[in-house]
């Protein structure tokens, strides 16, 4: 498959419009803004079956026309770029290496929605991406893509970069509003739907960095075209993000449901040191870990959830069999309790509980009746807070537990770890 959002990425100047021009960029704006009209693209977008790259998979079509049928103005048109999810990483090479296709989809996506201010909310942690964001931008006003009357049609869009403070939360689409609004990043109830009622009040469309530079695409093919690309259904090309136990860690951009196995084996170069695989968190912290049985699984948001975990954002985290899973869990754990905003009380106090029990299991103080107390204080976190965070953490809890409850056991009863033994 040709490479759409890593196009050109190695290219030392790809991160310049000049070049991007050169290769083929912003045809896809003069298309949409000269030949096309909102309607039009709306209904590509559509039937190109996109999904959200976010991590809940929503269609993007879908959405905006959600948007687009709410009267009110102005409306907003926000890109999540808080990459926070730990093992995700996949748009970092866009944001640093390939700004003006995200910028290229963000207009085309403002000009769909009928929207004139845009801003791309980015992760805190990511000060070279705010440089070059802020240079490209600056770079797309000086030739006209951005700003008042963009070529010269009428339509007008202003795009500024809003760096967030370092608040996992904050990737949550309501949280980001709140924090663009000034105020505490937490989440917000839902409904009202931030395309009904977002950023000040105003209908406001919130999409990641990888779904937005996935526009451009689909106006240059067509969205049947576009559709035709990895699975059907939910098709298009996708950015994985493979780290920890593998030869090769990085991001690959392969079609949408690509097996579990040919990412680690034959993109990822297979296990470190040949060593047997032990377990896969396919999709981020926040996704049920796998075991090595599961790895012909289809990577989609589709398939997932019939091997028992999701997709979220692509993030594959691979674990050999030298690595201990309590300690694993108690890791991801601790960053959840670090990460609660403790608006709702069975999250903020949860995560604290499930923190502290898998620390005396993972330090050899365990006691019996822990893993059930485990289980216990997960399922009442489930389905009981806010926003995905609680229920995220829970799940994941109960997944390493479940698929590997003879490790919780070793430790608890011999109180150290069976795979330093080993
Ligand atoms: Fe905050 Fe956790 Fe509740 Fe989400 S689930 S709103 S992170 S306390």
């Amino acid at each position: 498959m040709e490479k759409v959002l890593l196009k050109n990425i190695e290219n030392p100047n790809s991160h310049r419009i000049d070049e991007y021009i050169n290769t083929g960029g912003y045809r896809s704006l003069q298309k949409a803004l000269k030949e096309m009209k909102p309607e039009e693209i709306l209904e590509e977008v559509k039937k190109s079956g996109l999904r959200g790259r976010g991590g809940a998979g929503f269609p993007t079509g879908m959405k905006w026309d959600f948007a687009s049928r709410d009267p009110k103005f102005p409306k907003y048109l926000l890109c999540n770029a808080d990459e926070g999810e730990p093992g995700t990483f996949k748009d970092r090479p866009i944001l640093e290496r390939n700004p003006h296709l995200l910028i290229e989809g963000m207009v085309i996506s403002a000009y769909t929605l009928k929207t004139e201010r845009g801003y791309i909310y980015l992760r805190g942690e990511y000060p070279y991406a705010k440089v070059v964001l802020e240079e490209a931008i600056k770079e797309a006003y000086e030739k006209g893509y951005l700003g008042d009357n963009i070529l010269g049609t009428g339509f007008s869009f202003h795009l500024s970069v809003h760096q967030g403070a370092g608040a996992y939360i904050c990737g949550e689409e309501t949280a980001l509003i709140e924090s663009i609004e000034g105020k505490r990043g937490q989440p917000r109830i839902k409904p009202p739907f931030p395309v009904n009622v977002g950023a000040w009040g105003m209908p406001t469309v919130v999409n990641n960095v990888e779904t937005l530079a996935n526009i451009p695409y689909i106006v240059e093919i067509s969205g049947e075209e576009y559709s035709k690309i990895g699975s059907p259904d939910c098709p298009g090309p996708k950015l994985y993000s493979v780290s920890c136990c593998v030869k090769q860690p990085g991001v690959y951009e392969l079609p949408m449901g690509t097996s579990l196995k040919e990412i680690i084996y034959t993109h990822a170069g297979g296990i470190r040191d040949d060593r047997p695989l032990k377990a896969v968190i396919p999709g981020g912290i926040s996704t049920p870990v796998l075991t090595p049985d599961k790895i012909e699984c289809p990577m989609d948001f589709i398939n997932l959830p019939k091997y028992g975990s999701m997709l979220g954002s692509g993030a594959v985290m691979v674990f050999d069999d030298r690595v201990c899973m309590v300690k694993v869990c108690w890791r991801a754990v601790k960053f959840f309790e670090h990460e609660s905003c403790g608006k709702c009380t069975p999250c903020r106090e949860g995560t604290g509980w499930m923190k502290n029990i898998l620390e005396r299991i993972e330090s050899g103080r365990g006691r019996k009746g822990d893993i059930e107390l485990l289980q216990d204080v997960s399922k009442s976190i489930q389905g009981k807070t806010f926003c995905p965070l609680g229920d995220g953490a829970a799940g994941v809890v109960l997944s390493f537990v479940r698929n590997f409850t003879e490790e919780f056991e070793y430790h608890i009863e011999n109180h150290k770890c069976m795979v330093a033994e080993s």
